[in-house]
């Protein structure tokens, strides 16, 4: 992503993007460009859609109730689709909020929620998890908007995983794994598709970890000698994978 427009503000819009295309913002938008950031017609923003880069638009109307964007020229293309799986075990909101926000940050691609036995969330608010994507993606110039997919039970994703000749690997932050550095295990791993599963604040029971770790596509790694909280072991976890075989490189 060129640096160039780094000031610029970034806004997600679910539509095609091509130049002299005039485009519609939505409330929320209108209110955030016109209210919030005080932008007048003339002023620049930079759209994406997840699918066609990111392109440079001129503001042609804002008031408090609409604005109008005319789209002037692409400024970066869309990189190559990455393929980086995310299973966390729900926490409650705001860390839920976090953990969304930062997998996004750190590239991943598709994120699900996994029910574990310890797992302490009932409900959970999809549309919520989906609007923490868009908006880590709109913060963080990142380009692909992971999918956020509907939870999973623990069991259900084991039985669904694409494990066909090893297609796939799990990697398993295992708080119950020898306390080691997981660098030199995860380079084993390096072309392979990948998920990371991390599990409750409660961690996993002995049941899941006996039974994740009887699976030939889990790949079980430590964090290091310290039980990291959820959240925190999510985006160590993700530092790691994707500064060693992942796209960081
Ligand atoms: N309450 C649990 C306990 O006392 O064992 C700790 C669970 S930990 C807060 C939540 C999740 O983070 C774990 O299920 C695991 O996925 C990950 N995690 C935390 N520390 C880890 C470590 N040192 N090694 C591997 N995974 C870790």
């Amino acid at each position: 992503m060129p640096r160039a427009h780094k000031k610029l503000q970034r806004l997600f819009v679910d539509t095609g993007l091509s130049a002299g295309l005039i485009l519609d913002l939505d409330k929320n938008q209108a209110n955030y460009l016109g209210n919030v950031l005080r932008l007048k017609p003339g002023a620049n923003v930079i759209l994406f859609n997840g699918r066609d880069g990111a392109w440079l638009a001129e503001l042609t109307e804002a008031s408090r109730k609409s604005a109008a964007v005319r789209i002037v020229e692409q400024t970066a293309q869309q990189p190559a689709p990455a393929d980086l799986w995310y299973g966390f075990a729900p926490l409650k909101s705001a860390r839920l909020d976090y953990m969304v926000q930062k997998a996004t940050e750190m590239g991943a691609t598709r994120i699900q929620p996994v029910i574990t036995a310890h797992t302490q969330v009932n409900r959970l608010k999809m549309d919520r998890l989906r609007a923490n994507t868009v908006e880590a993606a709109e913060q963080c110039e990142v380009l692909q908007v992971p999918d956020v997919l509907d939870e999973i039970s623990l069991s259900d994703l084991i039985d669904a995983w694409p494990d066909a000749h090893g297609e796939r690997i799990l990697i398993l932050a295992d708080e119950g794994e020898q306390a080691a550095s997981p660098t030199e295990k995860l380079g084993e791993l390096a072309g392979k598709k990948l998920g990371l599963l991390i599990g409750p604040e409660g961690g996993f029971s002995e049941e899941e970890r006996t039974l994740l770790r009887a699976q030939p596509f889990v790949f079980p790694i430590s964090l290091g000698p310290r039980i990291l909280r959820a959240d925190t072991a999510a985006v160590a976890a993700l530092a790691v994978i994707q500064s060693i075989i992942g796209d960081w490189r």
